[in-house]
């Protein structure tokens, strides 16, 4: 089969090859049962195995410890800045750490349920750094606070999880973590709620990944609506109401492409986080040493899988783009907020596509001269 374009989406993005051939393959019959997976009941022995399986798989890949729950919810990551409060946030103060669009996103979602008090943020310098944790006004009676470990949208990410403890306080940590689940190991230590949708990283959009510690369940205020309350979706094994089958599904063989691989002899999650340290480092080391691109976020805390650059001179963008498709580079538009370009580096997107995308950048440049 021919080489298919390289996709740098952002969400939703790019999925492996293989597990696109696999579902295509097993579209019309799945295993023999006459039936698609799309067309299941999802209480019969055959859906409940593929949701079953996909949950042990995304538990043993993530080393999710027994005390959390894996929840398959609905609504997406921005249902979440909803449902999040409603559940956690007994109504009262909670803590928002807002480092780019998402967070703060999520800390205006939140006014609408509880007291939410920005405690550090990084706007006065462009959402390009993250404020220290021994900076945060912590305050004494959060409920949770809240980060996005990574920001899809202004590159910054998280490359270590606040320790709460550490810094005084007995308030779970909230992260969204939609556009880099997966791509590393995640310190469940350190973390009581984990949210994300799964089409950035994980699968097609439609289900929600929750990860949440048991004894954060049974809090939800009384307006919480029965399917979002997340002891009801736990105590019901996430099949409360019928939930996103086939995109369960197509997780489920993600997982499952995701245990196959391996890197630098690593498998699986942290093969994962051995190849996309490789392709960040190729790609930002070549904006870094070139006159003609430019990253602004710190190198601290540059995200390995959303990339945001520009060219110096803005009035070569659409060519740049058009080249760039022209050469099977797809979706490498920036955010509307944010201008330029960006590369998305999710799993999905191999070495050889980052490789493909600098050797243009490069060819361009010389162009451009
Ligand atoms: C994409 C994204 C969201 C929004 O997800 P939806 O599924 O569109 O609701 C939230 N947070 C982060 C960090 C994201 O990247």
């Amino acid at each position: 089969m021919t080489q298919r374009p390289y996709n740098f989406s952002a969400g939703p993005a790019a999925m492996p090859e293989e597990v696109l051939q696999q579902a295509a393959a097993e579209m019309l019959d799945w295993h023999g049962c006459g039936m698609g997976v799309m067309e299941m009941s999802h209480r019969g022995k055959e859906f409940m195995a593929i949701a079953a399986q996909a949950e042990a798989d995304l538990r043993e890949l993530l080393a999710v410890p027994t005390h959390f729950r894996i929840l398959f919810m609905q609504g997406g990551g921005l249902a979440e800045n909803a449902i999040v409060p409603l559940n956690l946030s007994r109504g009262g103060a909670v803590d928002f750490v807002v480092t780019g669009g998402w967070s703060q996103k999520s800390a205006k979602e939140a006014r609408k349920y509880a007291a939410p008090a920005v405690v550090a943020s990084n706007e006065a310098d462009g959402h390009t750094t993250l404020p220290a944790p021994a900076t945060w006004r912590l305050s004494k009676d959060a409920q949770y606070v809240h980060v996005c470990s990574n920001e899809t949208i202004h590159g910054v990410e998280f490359h270590e999880l606040p320790d709460l403890k550490a810094l005084g306080s007995q308030a779970p940590l909230v992260i969204d973590f939609s556009s880099h689940v997966a791509s590393r190991p995640v310190d469940w230590g350190r973390v009581g709620l984990a949210f994300g949708g799964a089409q950035k990283n994980l699968g097609p959009a439609g289900v929600t990944l929750v990860v949440v510690r048991e004894d954060l369940l049974g809090r939800a205020l009384s307006i919480c609506p029965s399917a979002f309350d997340y002891k009801t979706v736990a105590d019901n094994a996430s099949m409360y109401n019928t939930p996103p089958t086939y995109s369960i599904y197509m997780a489920g063989l993600v997982f499952q492409w995701l245990k196959r691989q391996t890197e630098g002899g690593f498998t699986g999650i942290a093969a994962m986080e051995e190849r996309n340290i490789a392709k960040a480092t190729l790609l930002y080391n070549f904006i870094d040493r070139s006159e003609f691109y430019v990253n602004k976020v710190a190198k601290d805390c540059r995200s390995r899988m959303n990339v945001p650059f520009f060219l110096r001179d803005e009035s070569r963008n659409e060519a740049f783009l058009a080249g760039a498709k022209e050469r099977g580079l797809l979706q490498l538009k920036g955010h509307k907020s944010v201008g330029g370009m960006r590369a998305s580096l999710y799993n999905a997107m191999p070495l050889a596509g980052v490789q493909a995308l600098v050797d243009y950048m490069r060819d361009f440049e010389k162009t451009s001269a």
